[in-house]
């Protein structure tokens, strides 16, 4: 944990570990297992309140259940893994580990230290079995529970990256502050939010059962416009997540189903939805990406 630096979020003051804020009561804490927990007095009530309940019962059920087919999330924690580079001798935080499958791609090389955290118990205490099954002894492997908007890191990390967790923050400018202010000067923010996504399905009118899901989406310069807003310099873009038929607007619809069909009679598309994500990732099929809608957007950002 040499890495980290606390500060209260509010007054930018800094903390030692375990240390409460002299002027607003903020805290952090380490608990037993290098876990380390940060509180604002008087949090323990409200809409953050029922938002880290919402997230409780998510995790519980994705745990149990995956959301999205694991094979589909795996091949984007590799093609992500893959883009942000090696992250060997570095020190990283994930935010939002979820399942693990970037902290597995992760802990196959050797960063100096790896921070998982989440706003769910369940998914930690799962991050910190797969650091024990990894058989990596060489990371120094830390965890934390909490929310993203109120971390108290500061200046302790070269790599930061949360895949799938700004569309679902509250206050996506919290968010932002906190990240940035957990870089290092130079370090580097690798940011993957759904692109141009449609949200009604996430409408408790639409059968979505949970309070909070997707509160946002983004397109480039929108995600682009916010990382600078907070001092992050936009240095790559990529796009991921695949998948057979859903076509970029420009492809008319009538062309775009014959053309499915077409690219699925002629195995492009493979025998399961999550195929072509993986089978587009290389040459020839990579061409074919070209003319469909990618799930995901990837920025990675350079604190200035
Ligand atoms: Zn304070």
């Amino acid at each position: 944990m040499s890495n980290l630096k606390f500060v209260c979020p509010f007054h930018s003051c800094f903390l030692t570990l375990g240390e409460c804020c002299s002027k607003c009561g903020y805290q952090t804490k380490s608990t037993s297992g290098n876990n380390i927990t940060f509180r604002r007095s008087g949090d323990s009530e409200g809409i953050y309140k029922s938002y880290e309940n919402a997230y409780e019962d998510l995790a519980e059920d994705d745990l149990s259940n995956p959301i999205y087919a694991e094979e589909y999330q795996s091949d984007l924690a590799v093609e992500t893994h893959r883009e942000i580079g090696s992250v060997n001798g570095l020190n990283v935080a994930e935010l939002g580990v979820g399942q693990g499958f970037l902290q597995k791609a992760f802990l196959s090389e050797t960063p100096k230290s790896l921070l998982a955290l989440d706003i769910a118990e369940e998914y930690i205490e799962n991050a910190k079995k797969i650091f024990q099954t990894s058989g990596n002894s060489s990371t120094s492997f830390y965890t934390s529970v909490g929310n993203v908007e109120f971390m108290p890191f500061h200046e302790s990390f070269d790599l930061v990256v949360a895949t799938d967790i700004l569309e679902h923050v509250l206050n996506l400018g919290n968010a932002l502050v906190r990240i940035a202010s957990s870089l290092k000067t130079g370090g580097k923010f690798a940011c993957r939010v759904p692109y141009k996504e449609a949200l009604g399905q996430y409408s408790i009118y639409n059968k979505q059962k949970y309070e909070f899901a997707h509160l946002r989406f983004f397109n480039e310069s929108m995600l682009k416009t916010q990382l600078k807003e907070v001092g992050l310099k936009p240095v790559q873009v990529y796009r991921n997540g695949f998948q057979p038929g859903r076509f970029r607007k420009v492809v008319p619809s009538f062309f775009g189903k014959n053309m499915a069909r077409l690219f699925s009679l002629a195995g492009h598309y493979g025998n399961n939805w999550y195929d072509f994500n993986r089978k587009s990732r290389t040459f020839p099929l990579r061409i074919l990406r070209s003319i469909h809608q990618p799930l995901e957007l990837l920025v990675i950002s350079q604190k200035v």
